[in-house]
């Protein structure tokens, strides 16, 4: 009843011709369009974007030419600052605001999905585990500053190429971000961009100042793809950048550390922290080194050395051998062990054949006196 009377005064106002309906159907669609709440609650709430120059005034003025001109109190450069540089700074600066990071003491156990190297400043984490980190500032910070992160390739051979995704597990992946190597968890205020010169990734989330009672901002990173991933990181290393930026892009403070995603974050936190102490102190730590290798190679590498010395006590192994190893980062702690072998050696030389035989009579465990043997065969 009540439809048949609102189309009787409907259809009293307006004659029904075709022409009317146009100019019913331009004043009305026209006024809704600027109103479309989405996109204004979007930019009040984030900010620029560098792809998206609108602002409010365009879309309430109804549509027209400007509306993809830049506004003039909002120059190019300003919104996008870190991501229009072609290779982002990866050098720490705390700003005036004395940006700074903190991460959780994990430790090194087995089980642990996710740990930093104060040692190396390197976070291992596992592929899609969450990464709390925290975030300190000074003094408060200009309302609507954001955190940045955005993945680069530590190596300058790599530095140009965008870190992104390996194809194998964006194809697993609905989300419109799924390129992003990088993710912001526990936020529906993460938002991602792709740079439009450079194409580089990165994902922002709004600062929030700390709870009371608290000094930090926590945010929850988390990587979706292994370190080792083909197509995607391939192996190489890279850098994470966390840039603290006001609402218009302008850096106020920049943080780096290394990550590695990896299937056992505590086993190579541990692994790579005693390599680098070796490194540092010499070749004194070999026999340490010794025992933590990946155990798959080790056992290879020892046991063809060991053939040789039974055969030739006193006399000097000249062989050479080559061992294929898998894996860049095995490769190198191998390499480790032998340079500390070459270097044993060449210690010894310079010792007699005396001092060799007294080697043997001293270690008081089977294990050592196995060690040494090798040792001083294997050159
Ligand atoms: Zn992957």
């Amino acid at each position: 009843m009540k439809e048949d009377q609102d189309g009787m005064s409907l259809s009293q106002s307006l004659p029904l011709s075709q022409d009317s309906f146009r100019e019913l159907w331009e004043t009305v669609v026209t006024p809704s369009i600027s109103t479309i709440p989405t996109v204004n609650e979007s930019w009040r709430a984030d900010g620029p974007m560098d792809m998206l120059l609108m602002n409010e005034q365009a879309l309430t003025d109804g549509f027209d030419e400007n509306l993809f001109e830049l506004p003039p109190e909002m120059p190019a450069n300003d919104g996008i600052t870190p991501p229009a540089f072609t290779v982002p700074v990866t050098t720490d600066y705390p700003g005036e605001y004395g940006f700074q990071l903190r991460f959780q003491k994990s430790g090194t156990a087995k089980s642990v999905t996710s740990t930093y190297s104060e040692l190396l400043n390197k976070l291992y984490c596992q592929i899609s585990k969450t990464s709390p980190i925290e975030v300190l500032v000074g003094k408060e910070l200009p309302l609507g500053s954001v955190v940045r992160a955005t993945a680069v390739y530590k190596k300058s051979e790599h530095a140009a190429e965008v870190v992104r995704r390996c194809p194998h597990h964006q194809n697993g992946d609905s989300t419109e971000h799924r390129s992003h190597l990088i993710r912001v968890e526990g936020s529906l205020r993460a938002q991602y961009f792709e740079d439009q010169h450079t194409q580089r990734h990165s994902v922002t989330v709004p600062y929030e100042p700390p709870q009371l009672g608290s000094e930090i901002t926590t945010i929850l990173l988390s990587y979706m793809c292994n370190s080792s991933c083909m197509g995607g990181m391939n192996r190489r290393p890279i850098l994470t950048i966390l840039t603290l930026e006001t609402p218009e892009g302008l850096v106020l403070g920049r943080r780096c550390f290394e990550v590695r995603v990896c299937a056992c974050p505590g086993r190579d936190r541990k692994t790579e922290e005693e390599n680098s102490a070796k490194n540092q102190n010499g070749a004194k730590q070999t026999k340490k080194r010794k025992s933590t290798p990946a155990p798959a190679p080790a056992p290879d590498s020892t046991s063809v050395k060991r053939s040789k010395p039974t055969s030739s006590a006193d006399e000097e192994d000249k062989d050479v051998f080559v061992l294929h190893v898998r894996g860049r980062e095995r490769y190198e702690m191998l390499k480790k062990i032998n340079d500390g072998l070459e270097l044993l050696d060449k210690e010894s030389k310079t010792k007699t054949k005396v001092s060799v035989k007294h080697e043997f009579a001293v270690p008081s465990s089977g294990k050592r006196l196995l060690q040494r043997g090798e040792r001083s065969d294997s050159d």
